[in-house]
């Protein structure tokens, strides 16, 4: 099983000629609600790529909360960690002008209010083969989940032979550093593979040369992801592989959560035991299957499609 601890944002998304300046009302041509938020749409893909996956957030008692839900339970995620809290779920105000360029104001609402996890989900945590994490959540909730998962192994404490090998693995934590934001030692400490895009990368180690900070980011964890958009993605580990996988080719139409489909489907490959070269191009598969399909949840593959453009 696959935790999500993250974000639920419904987007609301208007699509316009040329965004307003300040003082300015402008007519919309179409606008569109569509389920979001980092967390979420990483559950919703990793679900789609095949694995069992629970999400643990919250969303608040207004008309999204609902959607937000449902969206999560149609892909067949565990919502039963999805508090109901008081006040508005977290928004994303997004105006996308002719062209594609556009401008969004996160509010972060339910999502503000969440807390490190306790009882049934530090419980949800422990049980899980991989934990996703994201920064649409205060920080100190993301640290306090990540230290769940490294509090869970007690392998120099339990001998082997003794223990089942299943009691004594814990979630294997995989952080996405997006938005970008200094990160915390206590969370570097907790963290196994770190998945920025090249903007993050070069935020988190002042290098902008993806390679250069692909190196500076294993000083940091044991593994790393940085994914280049279109020209594909590079892995780095602490034992000295260093890979580069390619873009699938393909038309693209809408690249909105690529980077979310990624970090979902990496995480089922991982937890099914694929090694690095393989959870990389069954990554690179999901990702590019959803760069070809418009909206980010509705865009996500299912496992079929996933391995056919495997084969
Ligand atoms: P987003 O913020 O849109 O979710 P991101 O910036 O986090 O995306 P990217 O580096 O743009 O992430 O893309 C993630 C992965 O998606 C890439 O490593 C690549 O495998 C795949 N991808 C992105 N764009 C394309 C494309 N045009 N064609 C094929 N694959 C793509």
């Amino acid at each position: 099983m696959i935790s999500v601890f993250g974000s639920a944002n419904m987007d609301l998304v208007a699509y316009v000629a040329e965004a307003p300046k300040p003082g300015e009302t402008i007519t919309g041509r179409e606008f569109r609600t569509i389920p979001g938020g980092k967390g979420a749409n990483q559950a919703i893909a990793a679900a789609r790529a095949g694995a069992d996956v629970a999400f643990l957030g919250a969303v608040g008692d207004d008309a999204f909360g609902p959607g937000l839900r449902a969206a999560l339970a149609e892909a067949g995620v565990d919502t039963a960690g999805l508090r109901v809290v008081p006040g508005p779920s977290g928004v994303a105000h997004i105006v996308v002008q002719d062209g594609g360029d556009n401008s969004i104001i996160v509010v972060p609402g339910a999502n503000g209010t969440v807390t490190g996890p306790a009882g049934r989900d530090a419980e949800v945590i422990a049980r899980s083969g991989a934990l996703l994490l994201q920064l649409e959540l205060p920080m100190d909730a993301v640290v306090a989940a990540a230290r769940i998962s490294r509090a869970a192994v007690p392998r120099a404490a339990v001998p082997h032979a003794a223990v089942p090998r299943a009691a004594v693995s814990r979630a294997e934590v995989i952080l996405t550093p997006a938005p970008a934001a200094p990160l915390p030692a206590e969370l570097l400490e907790a963290v196994d593979l770190i998945v920025p895009n090249e903007h993050e990368a070069a935020a988190l180690t002042g290098r902008d040369d993806p390679g250069d900070a692909l190196e500076a980011l294993l000083d940091l964890v044991p593994e790393a992801v940085v994914t280049l958009g279109v020209r594909g993605a590079l892995y780095g580990s602490r034992d000295g592989t260093r890979l580069h996988e390619p873009a699938v080719p393909v038309r693209a139409v809408d690249t909105t959560a690529a980077g979310d489909t990624f970090a979902g489907a990496l995480a089922v490959a991982r937890t099914e035991g694929a090694a690095p070269a393989r959870a990389l191009r069954f990554a690179s598969a999901a990702a590019a299957l959803s760069v070809q399909r418009e909206g980010a949840s509705t865009s996500m593959p299912h496992r079929h499609e996933i391995d056919r453009l495997m084969e």
